[in-house]
């Protein structure tokens, strides 16, 4: 997949971060544990002329073998004292290199001239997070979620806090045990029942265990796709987001409706579906508002996608009216 330049430099930009830290603290450390064992150095030192003594072996003449042997066995027993005074700080790598978040390439992104997997996963990401909406809600995760929001009242058999508790639950094991062969869900529900917070829940628990996420209203999205097609701005939207691992489109049916972004849809919808990668989409239609974007999308929506009901009332007007009464006091 081809990358804008933007993000090789923010990839790149993160490799040289990770790179330099790794080299810092490397050299941080050193010097805090020579400062503390002044002895460290002498043993580096000691090692450091092995080679020279080695040379000098050879040009004296003598028995070469036993006289590099000896040697050996002295750097040994250095190697082995270092060690010790390192365990004794809890080091257990006798050595001062720096720990490279990527160790075959040592964070440089290219390993025996070519591009390193770690880059390419950064390049990925990197992608991805451009092209997703995540800021929209920066705090939403499992924890944040709010089950007191939800009336405990019972509506048929069970209160909606009971049903979304359930919800909640059934997310965050999906989350947590994610990956390709998970099932596409549909959120379905009112204004302000939690769709939204618990899709950016799921993108960053999934984000986290470094899988590629795109995540964004649908308007946005389709948005982005229509100007890149129409030549109005430069890029592979479309692409990335039936290459992603989880492509969350959020709240459906409230984007403007064209030819345009239907087939977009469609395209987005089904060609995931046969590449097996699972797609969320929330969305406060219900099945027979559903059916206006036709038969093919509709059916494969209903057919593929397992469906949760979020219940309750609008979050977002109890949050304010909570802000207002605080406001008052
Ligand atoms: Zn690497």
């Amino acid at each position: 997949m081809g990358y804008s330049r933007e993000v090789y430099d923010a990839a790149f930009a993160e490799l040289q971060r990770r790179r330099t830290g790794a080299q810092t603290k490397a050299t941080a450390l050193h010097e805090r544990m020579v400062n503390k064992h002044p002895r460290i150095r002498e043993i580096e030192r000691e090692m450091a002329n092995a080679a020279i003594r080695v040379s000098r072996a050879v040009l004296n003449g003598g028995d070469v073998i036993a006289a590099v042997e000896r040697i050996k066995n002295k750097n040994l027993t250095l190697q082995a004292e270092l060690a010790e005074i390192l365990a004794k700080e809890g080091i257990h790598r006798p050595n001062f290199e720096p720990r490279y978040a990527c160790p075959s390439c040592e964070d440089t992104g290219y390993c025996r001239n070519k591009v390193c997997d770690c880059f390419k996963a950064l390049l990925r990401e990197e992608a991805f997070k451009r092209l997703s909406y995540m800021g929209t809600m920066k705090d939403a995760s499992f924890d944040s979620l709010r089950l007191d929001y939800y009336p405990d009242t019972p509506r048929s058999k069970m209160s909606p806090r009971d049903c979304m508790n359930e919800v909640f639950a059934y997310c965050k094991s999906y989350a947590d045990d994610f990956d390709l062969n998970s099932p596409s869900l549909l959120f379905r529900g009112a204004t302000g029942t939690g769709k939204t917070h618990v899709s950016l829940a799921i993108a960053r628990c999934v984000i986290n265990a470094g899988l590629g996420v795109i995540y964004g209203p649908v308007q946005k999205l389709l948005h982005q796709i229509e100007k890149e097609h129409f030549g109005r701005a430069n890029g592979n939207s479309q692409d990335m987001m039936i290459e992603c691992d989880l492509l969350i489109l959020d709240d459906l049916g409230s984007e403007f409706s064209s030819p345009f972004y239907t087939s977009c849809l469609y395209n987005l919808i089904n060609s995931r579906m046969l590449d097996g990668r699972p797609t969320i989409i929330s969305t406060n239609l219900n099945q027979n508002e559903l059916e206006r974007y036709g038969e093919q999308i509709t059916s494969r929506i209903i057919g593929t996608f397992v469906p949760l009901t979020f219940v309750g009332r609008d979050i977002r007007q109890i949050k304010l009216r909570e802000k207002i009464k605080q406001g008052i006091e």
